[in-house]
């Protein structure tokens, strides 16, 4: 069985103490575990990461580039590997999987042209004489704490940009799902960072309350449930780090009487059932405007029916398992509650056994419809593959389910009318709005983030903003007294 140890100072640790069992969803066979760092591995950790700060601060940009260039090498020629250790460990298909990859190498690719955007301002003779300038210095050594749903794609959303605006980072991965990030940072070490510039360590709460209070940790940025999202975030401020915290969402998409409906139900099987419902941007609620709901439900009950459920590993699944044994209980908690409140179930996915894979963690498609937003099915978020359809008579009460949701991290809307399109864009409360697209995850150089109860902190991550998270501003103003421009001095010059 695999021991999944921490990387620090450039090498692999494993420590004595606490551990955690880690699964192959799709069997259900422990295949490793993951050991848990105490507060003094941190410590080690945070200390290799200061340790190695200031000669990589010192780096020039352009040199600290040159790795981020050769660190997308290696990510291409290994995202096959890199593929197949996230499908073993989360579940989620092969393919699925290459795509998550593919999105944070796009990341990686940002982070090689970000010598450009650091360089500063200047604002010549703002009074006789004087000169004003600014610069972006990086923070020190920051902290990523990510969750099990994509163990790569979302600490490649922070670090790339971290590492390239000259921080070193300590990355606390998902417990759940560890052995990509150890492959990460031995294709970091071989494409040439310094060691001790990028650390994992692997652990729980423990080692999360040990970054957040860290006094030599500048800066926490995490990603995760809404609950622990908000923890992290006020008590990472309260240790007077800069914090940023892209929490839990619940996505809605209009579908409204005009949209090409074969489109819409494509991108609600994608959006609702792709990586089995276990992503913040996954669709979970289709709201059906104006008489659409019979025709909608029509095209999309078959197709949920038809779902191809099977381990990831397999090319022909379409979805894996459920990530755990207790996250499979409590999505079917869900679906149960959902049935108990009066909700229709028109697919029930409860209960699949697939041939082979008795013990793995399958559920089938699930699609409730006529879910009303007193039911918890609507106002919690679920994370499995579980669709609910509300209906209404019209698109301002569409908005308004949007608008009233505590989570606000993306919304769509899929029209062929492009005042109603651009309404929505205005007016709907969340922060990535897709039209006529249903995972509107913004590409590497806008950035991510959400609205409302799915975010803490002000900042996005990756883009502009994760550049802006990342480093601080110093403006500098400049007089310089009369010098020897004054002429040529033949005399032996002396201190006087
Ligand atoms: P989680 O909150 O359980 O775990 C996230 C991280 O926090 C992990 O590293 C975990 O070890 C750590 N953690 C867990 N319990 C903790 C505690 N009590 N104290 C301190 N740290 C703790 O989330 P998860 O189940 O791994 O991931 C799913 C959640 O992440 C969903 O809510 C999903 O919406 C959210 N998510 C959000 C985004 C986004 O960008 N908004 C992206 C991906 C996932």
């Amino acid at each position: 069985m695999a021991v999944i140890g921490h990387y620090i100072g450039g090498k692999a640790v494993t420590t004595a103490g606490r551990s955690s069992p880690v699964f192959d969803p799709s069997t259900g066979a422990q295949t490793g575990e993951t050991l848990l760092a105490s507060v003094a591995t941190v410590g080690e950790a945070v200390a290799a990461a200061a340790k190695a700060f200031p000669g990589w601060a010192d780096t020039p940009p352009l040199s600290r580039a040159r790795i981020m260039f050769k660190f997308k090498a290696l990510l291409e020629r290994d995202i096959d590997a890199l593929a197949e250790a996230i499908t073993r460990e989360h579940g989620k298909t092969f393919e699925d999987a290459k795509g998550e990859v593919t999105r944070g190498i796009e990341v990686v690719e940002f982070a090689c042209g970000i010598p450009h955007l650091l360089r500063g301002d200047f604002t010549e003779q703002v009074a006789r004489g004087v000169d004003v300038f600014s610069a972006r210095h990086p923070l020190g050594v920051v902290a990523g704490i990510t969750p099990f749903n994509f163990p790569v794609m979302v600490p490649m959303w922070m670090f790339p940009v971290a590492l390239a605006c000259g921080n070193a980072f300590v990355l606390k991965p998902s417990e759940k799902d560890p052995t990509p990030s150890l492959m990460l940072a031995e294709l970091l070490s071989e494409a040439g960072l310094p060691a001790g510039v990028f650390n994992v360590v692997q652990g729980d709460k423990e080692a999360v309350d040990a970054l957040l209070t860290h006094p030599d940790v500048a800066a926490v940025s995490f990603v995760g449930s809404t609950a622990i999202g908000e923890y992290v975030y006020k008590t990472a401020a309260a240790n007077g780090k800069r914090a940023q915290a892209l929490c839990g969402a619940k996505n809605h998409l209009v579908v409204m009487p005009d949209a090409d409906l074969d489109k819409t139900v494509d991108a609600l099987m994608g959006a609702g059932y792709g990586s089995a419902g276990e992503r913040c941007m996954a669709v979970s609620v289709a709201v059906a405007v104006g008489g659409v709901g019979d025709a909608l439900m029509d095209k999309l009950v078959p197709k949920v029916r038809a779902l191809k459920v099977g381990p990831g590993i397999d090319r022909d699944s379409e979805m894996g398992p459920l990530v755990t044994k207790e996250h499979l209980a409590k999505v079917s908690g869900y679906v149960d509650d959902g049935v108990a409140a009066g909700a229709e179930l028109v697919v029930d996915g409860r209960g699949l056994k697939l041939q082979g894979y008795e013990n793995g963690y399958f559920i089938g498609g699930c699609l409730f419809d006529n879910v009303t937003p007193d039911m918890k099915i609507y106002k919690e978020e679920i994370f499995g593959p579980v669709l609910s359809v509300v209906r209404v008579d019209r698109y301002d009460e569409a908005l308004k389910l949007v608008n009233e949701h505590e989570y606000g991290n993306g919304a769509a809307i899929f029209t062929r009318d492009g005042d109603a399109a651009r309404a929505f864009d205005r007016d709907a409360k969340a922060g990535m709005i897709g039209i006529n697209v249903p995972i509107p995850v913004p590409v590497a150089f806008h950035s991510f983030g959400g609205w409302k109860r799915s975010v803490f902190g002000d900042r996005n991550v990756y883009g502009m903003e994760g550049v802006g998270f990342y480093t601080k501003m110093k403006t500098t103003t400049a007089r310089w007294p009369t010098g020897i421009r004054e002429g040529a001095q033949f005399v032996m010059p002396t201190s006087g």
